[in-house]
């Protein structure tokens, strides 16, 4: 299969590029994203052949489908990542909540949230690409929490792959902190600035336009690939899951194969909801996706008004700090499928100079007809934590966001499938806050929750506080291209 460009093409990459190409070197024309040329047929014959299927034969026969320049053996070992999930045989499981709302927890991998279910298998493609063609990659993350961890836990010790991550010191949860200061190996570099998550973003973007920071690069042979959403890599393994849920309420007997269900996606950057999405128009029976989302209410707007509008907006701190986002990358993918090449570009190009675009009436009845949406507050998000955990069910509370969408935007009342997209262990504190225990640090609110629910930390948790800190470094945004250009020359 080919990936072509949401910009179009400006004559100076290929129009289009296999999926290797798509992954390796991620940026495409005019700022632009890969996407596939065609989508695989998901339709009631893929699914009624994959009715009993593992979660990996499942996953292989969906790449397959995507026909991509990956040889079966890379495939497999890629796939192997989920058996070191908490059950090897059943690494995304599902489970059900209320008469018709299911529980879909995508958290059971090595960092206990969601960005696993993606960067596991795709940090094995991406380092034996780069291993084959004798090539040296750098991978620069930004994060405010769990992209950090879960990239530096795919990518150690992997081979021509160095990874940077800098975290804003102090904003994110100690659980997410020691998840990267702890990391222990020679291809990794953790650091800490001072600031919060844009400042961090900000230092690298003044890094990657630096001419002296891409001499460093080229005089080490070292190329710049990326790890976050806009990477297709990242993209591909987060439609298997949502043909999984769909398969597991069949499953379950909640569905006949062909009856239609809604999805519920807690989103920020909105590669998740992207995967649905493509699925969907694939041909799973998806009623419509849910996007639920936080404060920052920009993705609830958008699809309810079809108004991008960035002017009035600042980023909130929320609980749900992964949702913590204004510039949702992935929308893009969604414009281009719907409208083209040519109104994509003059759309982005409007976002990235007024930082407002609209669509018109006919394109957001386009938008509406697969996605609807709403956002919860912070005491929204505590009250459903309180409601679920008293009742027996522990959710984080990126997954609480959910349920606001199940009981207020469905217009029918079909089964619902929610993504759980971290475990509760990530984000103790508000769970503490929301049943009224009083803790002073992470540690003291994973204790006293534990106990009070006869919960169990898991161990990759609990070791966290017993683990030496390997990266100790924080420094001022102005010093934060020595210490990398260091790094990259070591
Ligand atoms: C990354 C993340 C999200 C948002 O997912 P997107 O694909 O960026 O929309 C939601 N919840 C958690 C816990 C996350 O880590």
């Amino acid at each position: 299969m080919k990936f072509i460009e949401t910009r179009g093409n400006d004559g100076r990459k290929s129009e289009s590029v296999q999926f290797s190409e798509a992954i390796l070197d991620p940026l495409a024309s005019y700022g632009g994203l890969y996407v596939p040329k065609n989508l695989p047929d998901f339709g009631i014959d893929f699914l009624a052949k994959h009715k009993e299927s593992s979660y990996q034969e499942l996953a292989k026969s969906v790449l397959e489908a995507f026909d991509i320049d990956i040889k079966e053996s890379l495939i497999d070992a890629a796939l192997e990542r989920y058996s070191s999930f908490d059950d090897p045989n059943n690494p995304v499981p599902v489970t059900q909540v209320e008469d018709d709302l299911f529980i879909c927890e995508l958290y059971h991998g090595p960092t206990r949230a969601f960005k696993d279910m993606a960067l596991q298998p795709f940090g094995v493609i991406l380092s034996s690409l780069a291993q084959e063609r004798g090539e040296q990659y750098l991978i620069m993350a930004a994060t405010s929490g769990d992209t950090g961890p879960a990239t530096l836990e795919t990518f150690k010790n992997r081979e021509n792959i160095k990874v940077t991550c800098l975290y804003p010191a102090g904003g994110t949860s100690d659980v997410q902190r020691l998840q990267m200061v702890t990391e222990d190996a020679p291809n990794l570099k953790v650091i800490g600035i001072e600031g919060n998550f844009d400042d961090a973003q900000e230092a690298l973007k003044s890094l990657l336009a630096s001419k002296e920071f891409k001499d460093v690069l080229q005089r080490n042979e070292t190329k710049l690939s990326a790890a976050n959403s806009v990477n297709f890599g990242r993209i591909i393994f987060q439609t298997i899951y949502h043909i999984h849920s769909y398969l597991e309420l069949y499953r379950e007997g909640a569905i006949e194969l062909g009856d239609p269900i809604y999805l519920i996606v807690p989103s920020g950057n909105f590669g998740n909801a992207l995967g649905a999405y493509y699925v969907k128009v694939a041909g799973v029976p998806i009623e419509k996706i849910l996007i639920a989302s936080n404060a920052n209410n920009i993705l609830t707007e958008f699809i309810t008004t079809g108004k991008y509008d960035l002017r009035q907006k600042k980023l909130i701190q929320t609980n749900s700090p992964a949702m913590d986002i204004l510039k949702s990358s992935n929308v893009e993918r969604v414009l281009y499928d719907k409208f083209g090449a040519q109104r994509t570009k003059e759309l982005m190009d409007q976002l990235n100079s007024e930082n407002y675009y609209e669509l018109t009436a006919d394109e957001l009845k386009e938008i509406q007809k697969d996605f609807a949406a709403i956002f919860s507050s912070d005491e929204e998000v505590e009250e459903t934590i309180k409601e679920y955990l008293e009742r027996g069910y522990i959710m984080d509370p990126h997954t609480a966001t959910c349920i606001k969408a199940y009981r207020k935007i469905r217009e029918k009342m079909l089964p619902t499938v929610a993504y759980s997209t971290a475990e509760w262990t990530k984000f103790s504190p508000t769970i503490a806050k929301s049943v009224g225990l009083e803790a002073n640090s992470d540690k003291e609110a994973l204790d006293q929750i534990a106990s009070r629910f006869g919960l169990k930390i898991p161990e990759k948790i609990a070791s966290l506080y017993e683990k030496e800190i390997k990266h100790l470094k924080i420094v001022q945004k102005s010093d934060i291209m020595s210490e990398m250009i260091y790094f990259i020359e070591a």
